[in-house]
């Protein structure tokens, strides 16, 4: 598979200020590829390098095997899709969307068969004469979508574009996007804080936190294998313990839990000492017998779930997840469960 993005080793500086330390990733191209991370992490500052908005303080960026450095940003073979997607006001739906098409220089007949064909595709066709005005948030999202993707870029980058949707059109929009990428084999990049919206649509996603690459994987990767502790913790919900380690090599490792007994869990980090275990709250189930004992606090109804808040003998808040169904045995709070530990619900973490 081609390399579509090469970003090697950028640093980027604000003043003093470091928003990029040494950033490097492969983007595929025809990927779906995610930059999640907490606000001011730098996965817009990455975005706008990519897209030629800012210049890097250090490393290369490469876009299909071409150094872009000195690319303007209106040569390069990329479109954005923006939070604020601000159509041209004044422009039926058709005309937004046939814009960059007239930049480029295509002829009438070919600018309105294309832009209607790009409406088609956003189930916008019955909307082609109206007004951005005369549009939904979630419309006008849309139509701005076919406006970048018009020009047939070979890289679409997309800062937050669902962020100023309700929640139900957030949702509907995220596989929009993602068979909208299929069918049109474009490589997406696509920025987000939102771990679930990465989750649903990349086929790889880039953790950051300040301004560096924490873990780059598929969905699956970063859930069930995160390297750090920053991972576990951003990427869904978590037990974090702290832990001894007794022995560790190959990737695997034996700790002591809190209570004495010893667990064997898959391991990022295999150096001696006291580290971080990350336990996923619906791997466990409460047992006649198991590893971990918690006193039920409190059982909040979640729908679909039951959310279980429970304090282990050393006083540290310990979460269990039970789906909800008829057959769940809901504990009393104040009653103390066994708890036991499916296959792979524990891995031992690098701080
Ligand atoms: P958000 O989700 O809030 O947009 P982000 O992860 O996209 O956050 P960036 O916008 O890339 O983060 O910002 C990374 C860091 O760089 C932040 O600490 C920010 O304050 C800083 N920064 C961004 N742009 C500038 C600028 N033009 N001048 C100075 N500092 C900046």
């Amino acid at each position: 598979m081609s390399t579509a993005i090469d970003v090697r080793s950028v640093v980027k500086h604000y003043g003093t200020m470091t928003a990029l330390h040494q950033v490097s990733m492969a983007i595929r191209d025809n990927e779906f590829f995610t930059l999640l991370g907490p606000s001011g992490c730098g996965k817009t500052t990455l975005l706008r390098c990519i897209a030629g908005f800012e210049s890097v303080s250090g490393g290369d960026i490469l876009l299909y095997g071409r150094d872009i450095a000195t690319l303007e940003p209106n040569y390069r073979p990329v479109n954005t899709v923006f939070q604020q997607y601000a159509l041209f006001p004044h422009m039926s739906v058709l005309d937004n969307v046939a814009f960059g098409l007239k930049m480029k220089g295509v002829g009438l007949a070919e600018r309105r068969a294309r832009a209607g064909k790009m409406l088609e595709m956003v189930h916008l066709s019955a909307f082609a004469d109206r007004m951005p005005s005369q549009l939904s948030g979630g419309q006008q999202q849309r139509v701005a979508l076919a406006r970048a993707l018009a020009p047939e870029p070979k890289v679409l980058l997309l800062d937050e574009p669902l962020s100023a949707l309700d929640l139900k059109l957030r949702q509907a929009m995220r596989v929009e996007l993602k068979t909208l990428q299929e069918q049109t084999g474009i490589t997406f990049i696509f920025v987000t804080h939102d771990q679930e919206e990465a989750l649903t649509m990349s086929d790889r996603i880039a953790v950051m936190s300040q301004g560096r690459v924490q873990q780059i994987g598929t969905a699956r990767e970063i859930y069930e294998a995160p390297n750090n502790r920053f991972v576990a913790d951003f990427i869904g919900e978590t037990n974090l313990l702290e832990v001894e380690v007794v022995t560790a090599s190959g990737g695997m490792a034996e700790v002591v839990l809190p209570g004495g007994h010893r667990l064997r869990c898959a391991a990022a980090d295999t150096t001696p000492g006291r580290h971080h275990l990350s336990i996923r709250p619906e791997r466990l189930s409460i047992a006649a017998e198991g590893p971990l004992t918690g006193t039920v606090e409190r059982v909040v109804y979640l729908g679909t779930d039951l959310q279980l808040l429970t304090r282990l003998p050393d006083g540290a808040p310990f979460t269990l997840r039970l789906q909800n169904s008829a057959r769940t045995q809901v504990p009393e709070p104040g009653s103390t469960v066994s708890l036991q530990l499916e296959d792979g619900a524990a891995r031992l973490l690098v701080d």
